[in-house]
C-alpha cells in the first residue's frame, strides 16, 4: 500500500525527462513540487487517440488525427520570418508534409529519417498536399507509440513550454509515477463513506482521471475526486462550527426588552411583511440561546433589511448592550443614520455616526461618550472596528452589504469585548445556495423573500446606444411627471481614464439635452465630502438627474427616482445590474431600468441582458450569473480562498454534490462530537493535513 507521504517525498527531479531544472519550472509555475502534487494536476480534457488513420483518408476538415509512418526527407524552405522546416512523411499509402515554423534548428537535429513514428496533429491543405503544422511525434520507445488510447491533455504555461514541459511531458511524467509506484494508494476517505456512496478508490480514481479505460470509469473517477474535494470543505466548516459552539458562548438576551415594544407600539410606520416578522423571530431565537449568533440575512434590494436590523439592535439595547451597524461607504452610513433616527423618532435611543472623515474634537467626544455607554447604536464605516473604538459591551454587530467586508474584518469584532457580539450580516446580493454553503457555510441563513406591498415591478428595457432620441424622449416624459433619473457609467480600475472620460462626456450631453434640469455628478474619484454634497442634492430633490459611476450601487434610497439608465450595461455583472436596478422602484410609481449597449455583443452578454430584461428575481439572477461566469467572478467570493482554487469540482455545476457532502459532514460531526471515533480516524487526520496546507482554511469565521 502506497502512502501519500511517500508520494510527497518523491521529488520530481528523479523523473526521467524532468530533472531539477524542469522540476523548478513546475514548482514556480504551478506550485507542483512532488509526485503527489503532480497526480493532482488533473487533465482539462481527454483526446481519444485510439484511432490511427491512413494518409489516403485524411481531409483538411478533420480535427486532430494520428498517422503511423516515417520521414522520407527533410528540407528548409524560405528565409527570415518565412523560414520553415518541412518533413515529407509517408505511411506507404501517400505522402503528407509535417511543417515547423518555430524551433527549426532544433527540430532539424531531432528528426530521424526512415524511423517508424506516430504523428498527431491537425491536418490542413497547403497547395496540393495535406500539411500538419507542429505535430506531436512519438517514437518506438515512447508509451504513446506502443498503445495510443484516450490521452489526457494538461494545462501548461508559456514558461513551461519554453522549458520543454508541455502536455506530453506531464503525461509521461505522471505515467512514470504510476509505473514506479503502482496505484494501490492509501485511502483519504473512510471505508464506510466509500461503501455507502459507492465511490471509486482513491488510487483507481487518480489513475483513471489521467488514463481512463473508458468514459464510464472516467466519470466515476471524476465523481470520486469532486466528492472528496467538496466533502473536506464541508467537514472543515462543520467541525469549525461545532468547535466554536463549544468554545464561544454569547450574550444571552432573555427578553426582547422595552425599547422594541415601545417602537412597535409608537413608531413603526407600517406593518411588517410576513418575511420580516419571520426573520426577526429567527434572529431573536438565536439571541436568547446563550450562544453567539452568526446569521446571514439575504434579501433582495428594497425588501426592508434596514428595519429588521433596527429591530435586532433594539433587542440588544433593551438588554443593556450597544449595537453597531457597518456600511461599506460613508454615504451609505449617513443614510443609515438618517433613516434610523427618523424611524426612532422621539424614542430615547441615541444613534451616532462614526466615519473616517469625522475627526478631531468631534471624534474624541464621540469616542468618550461611547466608552461611557451613552451611545446605544453606532453607525459607521470600517472605522467602527478600529482598535481605538471602545464599546463597554457590544452586543450586536450588523454588517450591511457583506461583500465589501473581508473575513478578517469580521473577525476583528471578536476582539471588541470578552464575549463575541452577535453578528448579523446583511446582503442584497443573493448568493446561490450551494455557493453560500461553501463560502458562508458557518452562518445560519435567513431570507426575506417578500417585498413590501404596493411596489410595481420594474420594467427593464434594452436600448442600443445609437437610438438616444427615443431614450431622451422617455426621460423627458418621466421628468415632466416630476420623477428623478439616475444615469450610471461603469468605472473599472484598469480603464479608469477612459471610463471617467465617458462619464464627463455623458454629463455634458445630458446638460445640453436637458437644459432646464439640474444635473449632479458623482464618481469614486471625488473627495468624500464633495461626493456626499452632490449625492445630497439628488436625495433632497434639488437635482433631477444624477450622472454617476457605481458608487450609488448599494443602498442609496430615493423613492422619487423612477428611471435607471445604465450605460455600457454589457460591462457590468448581472448581480451588479440587479443591484443598480434596485435603486428605482422604491416609490409607488411605475419605474424603468434601461440597459444601453452597442450592437457588438458576445453571445454570453446577450444572454445576460436577456435575463435582466425577463427577470426581477434576485436569486434567479444570481444563479444564472454563477452559471455564466463561474464562482471566481461572483461578487462576495473574492475573499474566500475556498470556493475557488478548487481543482476539480465546480460550485456552479456540482451543486448536487455540495448538498450531499454537506449533509454527510454535518452528520459526521453530530455522530462524532469528540472527533475520536475509530471509523472516522482517516477523516480527522486528513482534515488536519488539509488545514495545514490549504490557505484560508484555518481562517473562516
Ligand atoms: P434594503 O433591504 O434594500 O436595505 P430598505 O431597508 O432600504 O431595503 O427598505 C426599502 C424601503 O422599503 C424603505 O423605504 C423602507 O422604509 C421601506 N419598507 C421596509 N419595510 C417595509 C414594510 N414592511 N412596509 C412598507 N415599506 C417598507
Ligand atoms: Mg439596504
Amino acid at each position: 500500500m502506497l502512502s501519500i507521504a511517500r508520494l510527497q517525498e518523491f521529488d520530481l527531479k528523479y523523473i526521467p525527462g524532468l530533472g531539477p531544472a524542469r522540476g523548478d519550472v513546475l514548482k514556480k509555475e504551478l506550485q507542483i513540487s512532488n509526485a503527489f502534487d503532480l497526480l493532482y494536476h488533473f487533465p482539462y480534457r481527454h483526446v481519444d487517440r485510439s484511432r490511427i488513420y491512413s494518409i489516403r483518408e485524411l481531409q483538411s476538415s478533420m480535427p486532430y488525427v494520428q498517422v503511423r509512418g516515417e520521414i522520407l526527407s527533410v528540407e528548409t524552405i524560405g528565409e527570415g520570418r518565412g523560414k520553415r522546416l518541412v518533413a515529407h512523411f509517408s505511411d506507404g499509402d501517400g505522402v503528407i508534409d509535417l511543417v515547423w515554423f518555430q524551433g527549426v534548428k532544433y527540430m532539424l537535429k531531432q528528426l530521424k529519417l526512415h524511423k517508424p513514428m506516430l504523428i498527431f496533429g491537425k491536418p490542413s491543405v497547403f497547395g496540393f498536399r495535406i500539411n500538419v503544422v507542429h505535430p506531436e511525434i512519438s517514437e518506438e520507445g515512447d508509451y504513446v507509440y506502443q498503445s495510443p488510447g484516450v490521452m489526457p491533455m494538461y494545462h501548461t504555461t508559456e514558461k513551461m513550454k519554453r522549458a520543454g514541459v508541455d502536455s506530453t511531458r506531464i503525461r509521461e511524467s505522471i505515467r512514470t509515477i504510476f509505473t514506479r509506484m503502482g496505484h494501490d494508494l492509501e485511502e483519504t476517505l473512510p471505508t464506510w463513506i466509500i461503501e455507502q456512496e459507492h465511490l471509486m478508490s482513491l488510487g483507481d480514481a487518480l489513475f483513471q482521471i489521467h488514463f481512463p479505460d473508458n468514459a464510464d470509469l472516467l466519470r466515476h473517477a471524476k465523481y470520486r475526486l469532486k466528492f472528496e474535494e467538496l466533502f473536506y470543505i464541508q467537514l472543515n466548516i462543520a467541525r469549525y462550527m461545532s468547535e466554536r459552539q463549544r468554545k464561544y458562548y454569547g450574550y444571552k438576551f432573555p427578553g426582547v426588552g422595552q425599547p422594541l415594544l415601545q417602537f412597535y407600539d409608537e413608531c413603526l410606520p407600517f406593518e411588517l411583511t410576513g418575511a420580516q416578522k419571520r426573520v426577526v423571530k429567527e434572529i431573536y431565537a438565536d439571541m436568547k440561546t446563550g450562544h453567539q449568533m452568526n446569521r446571514l440575512l439575504q434579501g433582495d434590494v428594497g425588501s426592508g433589511k434596514t428595519l429588521v436590523a433596527l429591530l435586532a439592535m433594539l433587542i440588544a439595547v433593551g438588554n443593556g448592550y450597544q449595537a453597531c451597524m457597518m456600511a461599506p461607504t460613508e454615504i451609505l452610513a449617513s443614510q443609515h443614520l438618517e433613516s434610523l433616527r427618523e424611524m426612532l423618532g422621539t424614542m430615547d435611543v441615541r444613534v451616532e455616526l462614526l466615519t473616517g472623515s469625522i475627526r478631531g474634537k468631534k471624534r474624541k467626544a464621540l469616542l468618550e461618550d461611547l466608552k461611557k455607554g451613552e451611545i446605544d447604536i453606532l453607525v459607521g464605516t470600517h472605522a467602527v472596528i478600529e482598535d481605538w473604538v471602545e464599546f463597554p459591551a457590544l452586543g450586536l454587530a450588523v454588517i450591511d452589504e457583506q461583500h465589501r467586508f473581508g473575513v478578517a474584518q469580521r473577525a476583528k469584532l471578536w476582539a471588541k469585548s470578552d464575549m463575541p457580539p452577535h453578528i448579523l450580516v446583511m446582503t442584497a446580493t443573493p448568493i446561490p445556495r450551494t455557493l453560500a454553503m461553501t463560502i458562508y457555510g458557518d452562518l445560519q441563513v435567513s431570507v426575506i423573500d417578500e417585498l413590501p406591498p404596493g411596489r410595481k415591478p420594474i420594467t427593464t428595457l434594452h436600448h442600443y446606444d445609437d437610438r438616444r432620441v427615443s431614450l431622451y424622449q422617455s426621460m423627458h416624459k418621466q421628468l415632466s411627471l416630476g420623477r428623478q433619473i439616475y444615469i450610471v457609467y461603469p468605472l473599472i480600475k484598469e480603464s479608469e481614464k477612459i471610463d471617467l472620460h465617458d462619464l464627463e462626456q455623458g454629463y455634458e450631453r445630458i446638460i445640453a439635452e436637458f437644459p432646464k434640469m439640474t444635473v449632479c455628478k458623482v464618481h469614486g474619484k471625488m473627495k468624500a465630502a464633495e461626493k456626499a454634497a452632490e449625492m445630497q442634492r439628488f436625495v433632497s430633490g434639488e437635482a433631477q438627474i444624477m450622472v454617476a459611476t457605481t458608487v450609488i450601487e448599494v443602498g442609496v434610497n430615493v423613492p422619487n427616482a423612477s428611471v435607471m439608465v445604465i450605460e455600457n450595461a454589457n460591462r457590468f455583472g448581472l448581480s451588479q445590474l440587479h443591484q443598480l436596478r434596485g435603486r428605482v422602484g422604491r416609490g409607488a410609481d411605475q419605474s424603468y431600468c434601461i440597459l444601453v449597449t452597442g450592437y457588438a455583443l458576445s453571445e454570453i452578454t446577450k444572454r445576460r441582458i436577456d435575463i435582466m430584461v425577463k427577470s426581477t428575481d434576485g436569486f434567479a439572477i444570481a444563479e444564472a450569473d454563477l452559471k455564466l461566469r463561474g464562482p471566481g467572478d461572483m461578487e462576495g467570493t473574492q475573499q474566500s480562498g475556498m470556493a475557488f482554487n478548487l481543482k476539480i469540482a465546480d460550485i456552479a455545476r456540482d451543486g448536487q454534490i455540495v448538498e450531499l457532502v454537506r449533509n454527510i459532514a454535518i452528520q459526521v460531526v453530530k455522530d462524532d462530537p469528540q472527533f475520536d471515533l475509530e471509523k472516522n480516524e482517516i477523516l480527522w487526520k486528513r482534515l488536519t493535513e488539509l488545514r495545514n496546507i490549504t490557505k484560508n482554511w484555518g481562517a473562516i469565521s
